[in-house]
């Protein structure tokens, strides 16, 4: 038969009556006459345990009975009584997890828009919940699921579950339909399993769950992403990994607190005035290495070319681009005509800054036809790199 234990979530260790014993993946599959194993289902695992001292290593629906799958040879004959045995603290797990996620679901529906449910799931560190909802789930969003979720724990809400006719629960729109969950309870039957965590969620479901919320313990969010067009998956743990997980927050946060000699409280405002701190720092590090290459630029040594004065030389330190900014503000204006400037290093680049009578993209098109490398430009500006020649032959050929 089908497993008793979303009915009896608390059973863990039962007798029952070998039914029909069939060749499995390791060992026999067998199918009881009654069990309180789980099977996996909607994104719940099955139980872990043992049936006649046997570790069952996996138990599934098979669309009309739980067959439990054992991990060795076991004499086991239909007919035979045995005893199962539920795995308490895997059970205890998966029946908190799965339970917080109805908490978090109910925490959706008071602040997110156009709700639906969109899936879920669990493993042993983590579960997961999508929403399907056009809200933004950003991270106010997400600290008030959590903030929500963990006070409906607090509130110790009752939880109790039944079998309502399947019209009937379709009919009311406060439900919502853990629909993978939903397969396995209403393909056959006239009557679907609904779970009501008094005053927050109705939910048709067939999943283990505890009987008050305050069995929960701790809930804490752990990351959101986007698993589909339409879908938000906001990721939880419960239990240790919860517990862990929130001591490694505190942990990082009272250690950058402490870094930045501020409470936890007042961390926001403290990076944001270092951020500011630090973006006054940059642009005063730009003004002076824009001074810096300015003088720079003033010190190359200058040529007078057919009534044109140039300057040309070699510049370290400093990229084509900023070497070029600074070329095109200084030229002209009482300063040289042409200003010529060739980075310092294997395969040099060049740039060119000129008042017009003299095209600087001709000038840098003649340096790359000679020395190779590549550029262009316009009459005024034009830049080139890669040149295949030290930077005193360029400067060379520019001064000729
Ligand atoms: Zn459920």
């Amino acid at each position: 038969m089908r497993t008793r234990a979303p009915a009896e979530p608390e059973v863990r260790e039962f007798e029952a009556t070998v039914e029909r014993v069939e060749d499995g993946a390791d060992g026999p599959a067998i199918v009881l006459d009654e069990t309180y194993f789980y099977a996996e289902s909607g994104g719940q695992p099955a139980d872990r345990g043992t049936l006649a001292g046997v570790p069952v290593t996996d138990v599934r629906d098979d669309g009309e009975y739980a067959v439990h799958e054992l991990a060795d040879a076991a004499a086991v004959d239909p007919g035979d009584g045995v005893v199962g045995v539920i795995d308490d603290e895997f059970r205890t797990y998966c029946t908190r997890a799965h339970t917080a996620s109805h908490l978090l679901y109910g925490a959706g529906r008071r602040v997110l828009d156009d709700l639906g449910y969109g899936g879920f799931g669990i493993d042993a560190e983590k579960v997961r919940v999508d929403f399907a909802t056009s809200t933004d789930i950003d991270d106010d969003v997400l600290v008030e699921l959590e903030r929500l979720t963990n006070r409906a724990v607090w509130d110790s809400r009752p939880v109790s579950w039944g079998e309502v006719p399947v019209d009937q629960a379709r009919g009311r729109d406060d439900v919502a339909f853990n629909t993978k969950t939903e397969e396995g309870v209403m393909d056959d039957a006239d009557t679907v399993r609904l779970v009501d965590i008094e005053g927050w969620d109705v939910a048709a479901c067939g999943g283990t769950h505890v009987s008050n919320t305050r069995e929960i313990g701790p809930v804490e969010v752990l990351d959101r992403s986007n698993p589909g067009e339409g879908l938000t998956r906001v990721e939880f743990a419960v239990g240790p990994s919860a517990i862990d997980r929130r001591a490694s927050v505190r942990r990082a946060a009272l250690d950058a607190a402490r870094d930045l000699g501020t409470g936890v409280d007042a961390l926001d405002d403290a990076v944001a005035d270092l951020r500011a701190e630090r973006d006054e720092l940059e642009r005063e590090a730009r003004a002076y290495k824009s001074e810096v290459l300015g003088a720079r630029l003033a010190a190359l040594p200058t040529t007078e070319r057919d009534g044109a004065v140039w300057r040309v030389g070699t510049v370290g330190d400093f990229g084509p681009n900023e070497v070029g900014e600074a070329a095109q503000e200084r030229v002209g204006d009482g300063d040289a005509d042409v200003i010529a400037a060739v980075g310092e290093g294997s395969a040099p680049y060049v740039v060119v800054a000129t008042t017009g009578d003299v095209d600087a993209g001709d000038l840098v098109t003649d340096l790359t036809d000679e020395f190779g490398g590549g550029g262009g430009g316009g009459p005024t500006f034009a830049q080139g790199g890669g040149l295949d020649a030290t930077p005193e032959t360029v400067v060379a050929a520019l001064r000729d």
